[in-house]
């Protein structure tokens, strides 16, 4: 499954380090749980996620003296499936809309280089996939390799793109993207933008703007806010998630090349730490590796 090969080297490096943690070792004691610790810190669980877990293993084992380390794996998978139960969930468990929103319009947001335009891709696909009629709106206007890719996606897919010159306004191609989507009656209407990340007043200023073009078309768009995060640079990614959700209201994150990283737990520490939803996970490069976030098959696929 694309899914277990994605988080492969993730989960690789992470039991081999669980698995030299137990070596002889027939009880889970304070040396183990510090080792334990340094793996998820490895895998990029993050420091405040790794501790509560680690003090949830203690609590367990506290409360049975002899835990066997055979129980190790066992118990580590339930609280970690703890930790993303209690995160919040994405409402959809498909390539659905919800009813009353034509065109569901998405605004995509993230730094350039985590795989926007990839996703972007991705997501047409699976919309359209699914029976979606789907429009995309090229308002990154700054670089003139970012229009080009995201035609190139749509002649890809085969879906049309709504695009302007560079340096363009962006609101006005978002503004267009929608007006188009509302003509053509699209089921839903992608909108790239710049990943300018300057600072927080420019990045407010600039996808306030945008926002603000695309509700005058449609009152309650955007409907989604989708931030895009590169899973491969770690804490990385959440720095940028801590930025954008100060500039901005994100609704949805999208996390990217899990495949190819040994630090898919910052999943993890993402779901943990923000009160959005991980509503998808990009495991390759193609059009069908991107999956909609199931946090009981990603913790499957890390413990099987
Ligand atoms: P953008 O600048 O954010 O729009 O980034 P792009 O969409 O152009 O992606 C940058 C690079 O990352 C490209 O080479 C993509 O093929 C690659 N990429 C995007 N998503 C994934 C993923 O889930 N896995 C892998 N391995 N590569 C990805």
């Amino acid at each position: 499954e694309a899914l277990d090969e994605g988080l492969k080297k993730t989960k690789e490096s992470f039991f081999s380090k669980i698995t030299k943690a137990i070596a002889g070792k027939d009880k889970v004691d304070e040396e183990v749980l510090d080792q334990v610790e340094e793996a998820l810190v490895g895998a990029d669980v993050g420091i405040d996620t790794t501790v509560t877990i680690i003090k949830r293993i203690e609590e367990r084992v506290a409360k049975d003296k002899y835990l066997g380390t055979s129980e190790l794996n066992r118990i580590l998978q339930e609280e970690i499936m703890g930790i993303l139960t209690e995160a919040p969930s994405s409402e959809f468990e498909t390539f659905d809309v919800p009813a009353g929103k034509k065109p569901y319009v998405i605004l995509v947001v993230g730094v350039n280089g985590v795989g926007k335009t990839t996703t972007i891709g991705k997501l047409a696909h699976n919309y359209k996939k699914a029976g979606k009629n789907v429009l995309l709106g090229a308002a990154d206007t700054f670089r003139a390799a970012a229009v080009d890719q995201l035609t190139i996606w749509s002649d890809r897919v085969g879906v049309p793109i709504v695009k302007k010159e560079m340096g363009s306004d962006p609101g006005s191609v978002a503004f267009d993207a929608v007006a188009s989507g509302i003509a053509r009656e699209s089921d839903v209407v992608i909108i790239d933008t710049a990943g300018r990340l300057h600072n927080k007043a420019y990045l407010m200023d600039e996808l306030g703007k945008i926002r603000r073009v695309i509700s005058k078309k449609m009152p309650d768009a955007p409907h989604e806010v989708l931030l895009v995060l590169d899973g491969s640079t770690g804490q990385n990614a959440l720095e940028q998630a801590k930025q954008f959700t100060a500039a901005t209201d994100v609704t949805a994150l999208a996390i990217t090349k899990l495949d190819g990283t040994a630090k898919g737990g910052v999943v993890l520490a993402i779901a943990n730490q923000f009160k959005i939803p991980v509503k998808y996970i990009g495991v390759g490069e193609k059009m069908e590796d991107l999956q909609i976030f199931n946090k009981a098959e990603f913790v499957d696929s890390l413990f099987s």
